[in-house]
């Protein structure tokens, strides 16, 4: 069964079509890696799945529901959590804080701490942002202010923080760009973990080296448009492929 789907998508920008009727299938619990050159749209698939850009024709489908054109905290709802190029934590809070910030329901935490309810409340919060961050392995930086970690480690917070928001889907733009190879293996081995668990991911990724033996299933844009899909293999001898992104 198909987590997200979306239907011919097509979004302009003053003429320029960035996306032109792209039409692609998430599965559930699966890693699927969109591929392309730089500028053929993986990005603004990324924010019209999002809610961050709107679409100008297509549906996107989430669990069956249509949810094309919600606004981006609605779409946050649904269980769709995104994660930035750059890194965007609140840099001068520190890891723990940044997991806390993203529970879901803010208002409500504001309401129940009126109440009798706001220390189990919070404890429960602080409790499972602590499992997580030991899950990531960045446990022991959970009182460092965000602006002092590497790359890398922002990567994890960023990770940590769509887990809190109980992501069931997790859409990335470029997870590993900027780090190093081992990191880069240890934060793809924790996604492989969290889909093991039930977690979905849709990943945008240039480090194809790296990234590919981790992908079930994979798209490749070029133009606004999907111009081939497969799997590891399939894409690696696709010669259009080949050409536009491999061979350029
Ligand atoms: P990719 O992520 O694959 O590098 P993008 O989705 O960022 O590509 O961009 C696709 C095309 O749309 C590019 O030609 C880019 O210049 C254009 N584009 C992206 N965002 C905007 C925007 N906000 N306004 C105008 N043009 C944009
Ligand atoms: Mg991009």
């Amino acid at each position: 069964m198909n987590i997200l789907e979306t239907h011919n998508l097509s979004k302009f920008f003053d003429g320029l079509k960035a996306l032109d009727g792209v039409s692609i299938e998430v599965p559930r619990q699966n890693i699927v890696l969109v591929i392309g050159p730089n500028g053929s749209g993986k990005s603004t698939l990324i924010n019209v799945i999002t809610g961050f850009h709107q679409a100008d024709e297509g549906k996107v489908i989430f669990e069956g529901e249509d949810i094309t054109n919600k606004p981006p905290h609605e779409i946050y709802r649904h269980g769709i959590v995104r994660t930035f190029q750059t890194p965007q934590p609140l840099k001068k809070l520190t890891v723990l804080e940044n997991l806390l910030v993203a529970v879901p329901h803010p208002g409500e935490s504001i309401l129940r701490s009126l109440g009798r309810g706001w220390v189990s409340y919070e404890e429960e919060y602080v409790e499972k942002a602590y499992e997580i961050l030991e899950f990531l392995g960045i446990d022991h930086l959970w009182h460092q202010e965000s602006y002092k970690l590497s790359g890398g480690q922002l990567k994890l917070v960023e990770i940590g923080r769509a887990l809190m928001g109980e992501a069931k889907l997790i859409v990335m733009d470029e997870p590993i760009a900027g780090v190093a190879p081992a990191l880069s293996h240890s934060i793809l081995d924790k996604l492989t973990k969290l889909k093991e668990m039930g977690v979905t991911f849709l990943i945008v990724e240039h480090r194809l080296d790296i990234i590919l033996k981790y992908v079930d299933y994979i798209y490749v844009m070029a133009n606004g448009k999907i111009i081939a899909e497969g799997r590891e293999e399939e894409i690696l001898k696709n010669p259009e492929v080949i050409e536009v992104y491999l061979g350029a």
